[in-house]
């Protein structure tokens, strides 16, 4: 049976490719992000995740159409960065808003129609970042901590329902995400250029880093899995990443990540 997949954040970067790469293997997908771009094959929902009212009507406009929705991919989300000191509480809010809270809008519209169904998938997109908190990119950080946390809690609650969830966490990947990042560099000068030189190591990895296609793919391969684990990595070098950072005493780990984006 045809698998009928919503995924959020569509309209570019690893969504985009995710939506191609599942309509290539024959799932109808739909995609909700706030801005219409032509795709071939893929229906567009305008909608915004924060907004409740809109989550609740794309949903039901899906499930008034095909009576289900198998696959629920929450790929949409931004970065900010700057010193947590310098950081307005209001951006740090909305960086939580966006990648946390439009995630759980997206979850508890879909929730009931998953367990009505007898069952779903929940692909949650984190990042490395989520285990490896990166200095000047606090917020960014901590809210994929937040998804991973919420991935693994939700992944036990709805066991029963036949509901599998899982947070997907992948490195530098090279999309929009860059340019659309929120920056500030309030305080840099007391900060002596830390702030200028970490967002600008990042930036250069992103722009070096995996084609999105990659990535697209692998988000695809998961969302069609049986059965799947919580946390996924994309690459052998962000899993190596990960297992140091998690095997080695705190200390030693957060200095390490200190000389690559604290300097
Ligand atoms: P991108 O900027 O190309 O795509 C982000 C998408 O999310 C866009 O379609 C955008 O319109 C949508 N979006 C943002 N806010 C939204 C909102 N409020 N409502 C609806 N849609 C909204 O970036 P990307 O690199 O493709 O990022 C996709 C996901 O992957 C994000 O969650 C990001 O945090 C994560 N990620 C990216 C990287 C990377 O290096 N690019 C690394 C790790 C994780």
């Amino acid at each position: 049976m045809e698998k009928i997949v919503l995924i959020t954040g569509g309209s570019s970067g690893i969504g985009e490719c995710a939506a191609k790469a599942l309509h290539d293997k024959g799932c109808r997908v739909y995609e909700l992000s706030r801005r219409d771009k032509n795709h071939d094959g893929i229906v567009h929902i305008s909608a915004d995740v924060t907004d409740e009212e809109q989550v609740k009507k794309a949903v039901e406009e899906i499930l008034a159409k095909e009576g289900r929705i198998d696959v629920l991919i929450n790929n949409a989300g931004f970065g900010i960065s700057g010193a947590i000191e310098f950081t307005d509480n209001q951006d740090a809010k909305k960086q939580l808003e966006v990648n946390l809270f439009g995630m759980v809008n997206m979850i508890k519209c879909i929730i009931p129609a998953m367990r009505k169904q007898g069952g779903g998938k929940i692909v949650n997109m984190s990042s490395v970042a989520a285990c490896v908190p990166i200095p000047f990119q606090a917020w960014y950080s901590i809210s994929k901590a937040m998804v991973n946390s919420l991935t693994m809690t939700l992944a036990n609650e709805l066991r029963p329902f036949n509901i599998d969830v899982c947070a997907i966490m992948p490195g530098d990947i090279k999309t929009g995400f860059t340019q659309a990042r929120e920056k500030t560099y309030a305080g840099d000068d007391i900060y002596s250029g830390r702030i200028n030189r970490s967002v600008a190591t990042m930036e250069k990895d992103e722009q070096s880093g995996m084609n999105p296609m990659v990535a697209g793919k692998f988000i695809a391969k998961v969302a069609l899995k049986k059965r799947v684990k919580p946390q996924y990595t994309i690459g052998i070098q962000y899993k190596l990443v990960i297992v140091l950072i998690k095997l080695l005493p705190a200390r030693i780990a957060n200095w390490i990540i200190g000389m690559l984006y604290a300097k």
